[in-house]
């Protein structure tokens, strides 16, 4: 069920959407920062940055959709790569009084609700998400004051005044466990933004929701019949799919999971060749932990087609060395969160962050997109 009907389509008449314009200014500032290096700029880059995250007192954390040279030179620096709820804990472990987050605006967002003593620097805090965009807070909290005998359940990639209306923030890893526990209290849920995960959340625990109608740009491109036809020439791959993606894709999967659990189903299984629906930025961390595996990009197209700019976040894709170089030494885009909705949003970030403590649910293996 999504939202109900009538209302479903009122909502969806509603958001905002992410047209093409919009997609195609996030691509060209991606394109600048991707843009063929000169002589020795990569080099003279990497090494200033160094210097400057000793300056600064800061370490890098990157989500897993960016660049493999942001998450090596992470790594190299002692900083971390992981999902984004990860990366703010990470965050809070270290001593480092500056965090500097490469990804998405949310990310940078959850970072400051979790740490707010610290600096939390972005390379471009324009990037965002489309699941953020489509979730704007007015229309938000009039949707959950119609349905006030609904417990709020919104997925970590929302801003933190959506959060801020939440009861319980979730990741994919740890969505199922949270939904069975408010079921089996009898609470109604409202489920936001995303409808594929909301969606596979529901067929997964059987438990009926309002299903917010946001979606993610990019995996929403990937296509049943492509990724048959895929496996009909690989039929020793086994497919791996983020939750986000359409049902039918969702529904042929042999693992189903976070970016988390998606590369740890790469190490464990058996099989030396993938078939992989999500962001390729990830592929870095998998062929780091499965080496000398094999690990496909899932088509977007239904004649084995890829089409690279369906299959890149080009939001994740503002990040790069150029921009972040450029953050430390200024200073620029810090990430700041209004106190009393930062106050708001920690409860129900960490009212999860409990919930698996209490079960013994390592959210190291929990991760969201
Ligand atoms: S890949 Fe999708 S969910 Fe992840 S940041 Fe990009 S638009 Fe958002």
């Amino acid at each position: 069920m999504i939202a109900v009907k009538g209302e479903s389509d009122a909502l969806s008449g509603k958001i905002p959407k992410v047209d093409d314009e919009l997609l195609e200014e996030a691509r060209a500032a991606a394109a600048r920062q991707t843009r063929e290096y000169a002589p020795g700029e990569r080099d003279n880059l990497v090494g200033r940055i160094k210097r400057l995250l000793d300056r600064e007192n800061a370490v890098l954390v990157a989500h897993y959709y960016t660049a493999p040279e942001l998450q090596e030179l992470a790594e190299e620096t002692g900083g971390y790569v992981a999902d984004s709820l990860e990366m703010a804990r990470f965050g809070s472990e270290h001593p480092a009084r500056t965090l500097v987050v490469a990804g998405v605006r949310f990310m940078g967002e959850t970072a400051k609700i979790l740490n707010p003593e610290k600096r939390i620097l972005m390379p471009d805090e324009a990037a965002t998400c489309s699941l953020d965009l489509e979730c704007p807070v007015d229309l938000f909290s009039d949707y959950c004051d119609a349905h006030p005998d609904h417990t709020v359940v919104v997925y970590a990639n929302t801003s933190a005044a959506v959060k801020a209306r939440a009861d319980w923030v979730v990741t994919s890893g740890i969505a199922l466990p949270i939904v069975e526990y408010l079921a089996g209290r009898n609470e109604k849920i409202l489920w936001a933004p995303d409808k594929h995960l909301g969606s596979y959340v529901q067929r997964a625990t059987g438990v009926r929701m309002l299903i917010w109608p946001g979606s993610c740009v990019v995996h929403e491109n990937f296509k049943a019949d492509g990724i048959r036809k895929l496996m009909k020439k690989h039929p020793d791959a086994k497919l791996l799919v983020h939750p986000e993606s359409p049902e039918e894709v969702v529904k042929m999967a042999d693992v189903v999971g976070s970016t988390t659990a998606l590369i740890k189903a790469g190490v464990t299984l058996a099989a030396q060749k993938f078939i992989v629906a999500t962001e390729p930025g990830i592929f870095y961390k998998m062929k780091q932990a499965a080496p000398g595996k094999i690990f496909l990009e899932a088509p977007t197209g239904g004649d084995l087609a890829t089409c690279e700019s369906c299959l890149r976040c080009p939001w994740m894709g503002m990040n790069g060395l150029r921009n972040l170089a450029e953050t430390l030494e200024t200073g620029a885009n810090e990430i700041t969160v209004d106190e009393t909705i930062r106050q708001k949003a920690s409860i129900p970030l960490r009212r999860m962050m409990d919930f698996a403590e209490e079960r013994g649910i390592a959210m190291k293996n929990r991760g969201n997109a």
